[in-house]
This record gives structure tokens, C-alpha cells and sequence, in this order.
């Protein structure tokens, strides 16, 4: 994992390969203050995060923290942060960290091994914004934006640096690592392929993966879209032809996108796309039930290295 300075003052932090539970997260360093956007799944990969920042900011207290969106890679270490630090993130993040017992429960037979979190300490955000939000670190503005639509989950927030042309995508964006709309729509995050393009970004940091430069981006977020429109076209007809998630996940050829990290969430991808198409809730369990035994076994899970 590296902190790399992308811009003056602009941090990010990046955890290879980005597959279940490895995120990335940054942080803006300006006025003797830092602006940190995310936190890490265990406590151990939180306090290297935090340590390396505290080396390359010469300690600057972290005034705020900015979540993203709700999951646990990127927010069980909010309990690590500072007591005086004032967390932010969308209303919907707010309250999704707060009904989220992941933190506090045994959790099933999912992961290989079982991510051991180093806490048990939930901390939700205090200052909610509901579309837009804009903070300094010193001179470094920082632009908190929401689509205006779900997308990967009901609160996803990007952190936009318009005077360093730096956007940092939370999990709106998977880089090489195939993406995860289990908690969110489908047709919502194709649609925020069109809205991040908008940015005229020059270096892009995603939720998960290598960090994407300008000349890069237009063929990341196409990747993607080619992605969900597979997910639409597969989930329609298998649908029609009275399959279940499972069966349907067997029946695609996922191509181009079978390289990518994480390929088993084709089954949750399915039962989001089977949820919007019936308007129903979903079924968390029977979803990783089923992803599980499309896999042949418990996802393979470095999160604890
Ligand atoms: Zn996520």
C-alpha cells in the first residue's frame, strides 16, 4: 500500500489489488489542518493509513473526515479518528452506518478468512449534507457532490478538487476490480458512468484499484458501463426465461470482465438487477448464499495482512 502525492498538498492511499474489503482513501493537507476522505476496513490498515499521513503532513490534526458512502472498508475506522475530528458524509450514509451491524455481529461464512475487524466501535457522521457540501483544508477546496440518484449505494458522495483537477470517486468507481452494486441500482450506476465524465479530472482516485489518469478515464468509465449493461441484458433474459440469479450468473459470459478481480459478484450484481426489475427489497443473505456457492466456497479475503 502507498500514499502518493497526486497534487500538492493531495493524498491518496492505495491498497493493491482493491478486491473485498482492500479500498483506497485520500486526504488534503493545506493550513496546518487535514480534510481526510474515508477510513480503512481494520483497525490495523486504518492506523497504517493514519501513520503514513502523520509522516507526510508532519502530524497536521485531521480536523474532518469525510465518508463516502456507508461500507465498512471505507468507514469501520471512523472509531480510530480523533474524538475532535467532525465527521461528514450524505444523510443516507449517516443513517446506513447506523443500521449497519456487520461491526458487532458474527458474520457468516462469506469471507476466507474472516475479516478481523480489531474493534467493534461504530461512528456515524454528525454533519450530513443532502447533494452538495464544500470545505477548505487551508487554500485546498474540496467540493462534496452526490449524483442526485443511487448509485452504488443511496449515498454516494465524490470529493472534488476543482483547483487541482483531482476527484476522488469513493466506489462509484472500480478500477481492474469488478464492481459491487449489491446495495445500490444498476440503471443508477450506469448512470453515474455519464455524471463522473463530467469532472474534467486529470487524476481520478476510485474506490478500489490503481489510480486513473485524464487519458485513461473515458475507457475506465466505459469499462464499466460495458459492465452493467451486461448485468441489465443478462438479468432481463434470464428473467424472461424464468431463471434464478444463480442460474443466470452460470449462464453469463462475463468475457472481457472474467480478468477482473472479485468476478463472483456477477451473482450480487444479478440479485440487485432481479430486485429493481421486481421493485422488491433485497435479500442480503440469500444473495451471498447463493455468490458463495457460485464460487465453490468462501471468498478469498487478504483484508487481514
Ligand atoms: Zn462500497
Amino acid at each position: 500500500m502507498t500514499l502518493s502525492e497526486v497534487a500538492h498538498g493531495v493524498y491518496a492511499w492505495i491498497q493493491p489489488d482493491g478486491s473485498w474489503w482492500i479500498n483506497n482513501a485520500g486526504a488534503v493537507h493545506g493550513g496546518g489542518d487535514v480534510v481526510l476522505i474515508d477510513t480503512c476496513a481494520t483497525a490495523s490498515r486504518t492506523h497504517r493509513f493514519l501513520g503514513a499521513l502523520a509522516d507526510a503532513t508532519d502530524a497536521a490534526p485531521i480536523r474532518v473526515a469525510v465518508n463516502t458512502h456507508f461500507h465498512g472498508d471505507h468507514t469501520f475506522g471512523n472509531a480510530l479518528l480523533p474524538a475532535s475530528t467532525v465527521l461528514i458524509a450524505h444523510e443516507q450514509t449517516r443513517s446506513e452506518i447506523l443500521a449497519d451491524t456487520m461491526l458487532t455481529t458474527t458474520l457468516p461464512p462469506i469471507w476466507s478468512p474472516v475479516p478481523d475487524w480489531g474493534h467493534s466501535l461504530t461512528r456515524a457522521p454528525t454533519v450530513v449534507l443532502r447533494a452538495d457540501l464544500t470545505l477548505f483544508a487551508g487554500n485546498h477546496r474540496i467540493d462534496l457532490r452526490h449524483p442526485g440518484h443511487e448509485a452504488h449505494t443511496h449515498g454516494d458522495v465524490v470529493a472534488w478538487l476543482p483547483q487541482q483537477r483531482v476527484l476522488f470517486t469513493g466506489d462509484l468507481l472500480f478500477h481492474h476490480v469488478t464492481p459491487l452494486v449489491l446495495q445500490g441500482s444498476i440503471a443508477g450506476a450506469l448512470r453515474s458512468m455519464d455524471w463522473l465524465s463530467q469532472f474534467p479530472a486529470v487524476r481520478i482516485v476510485p474506490g478500489h484499484g490503481p489510480i486513473i489518469d485524464e487519458a485513461e478515464l473515458a475507457e475506465v468509465l466505459d469499462a464499466q458501463a460495458r459492465y452493467y449493461r451486461l448485468i441489465q441484458r443478462t438479468a432481463r433474459a434470464e428473467l424472461a426465461a424464468g431463471r434464478t440469479p444463480l442460474q443466470a450468473a452460470g449462464d453469463c459470459d462475463l468475457g472481457e470482465f472474467a480478468a477482473w478481480p472479485d468476478s463472483q459478484r456477477i451473482v450480487l450484481n444479478l440479485h440487485r438487477a432481479y430486485a429493481d426489475a421486481a421493485g422488491d427489497t433485497i435479500d442480503l443473505l440469500s444473495a451471498f448464499t447463493d455468490a458463495v456457492t457460485f464460487n465453490g466456497g468462501p471468498f478469498e479475503c487478504s483484508v487481514n495482512h
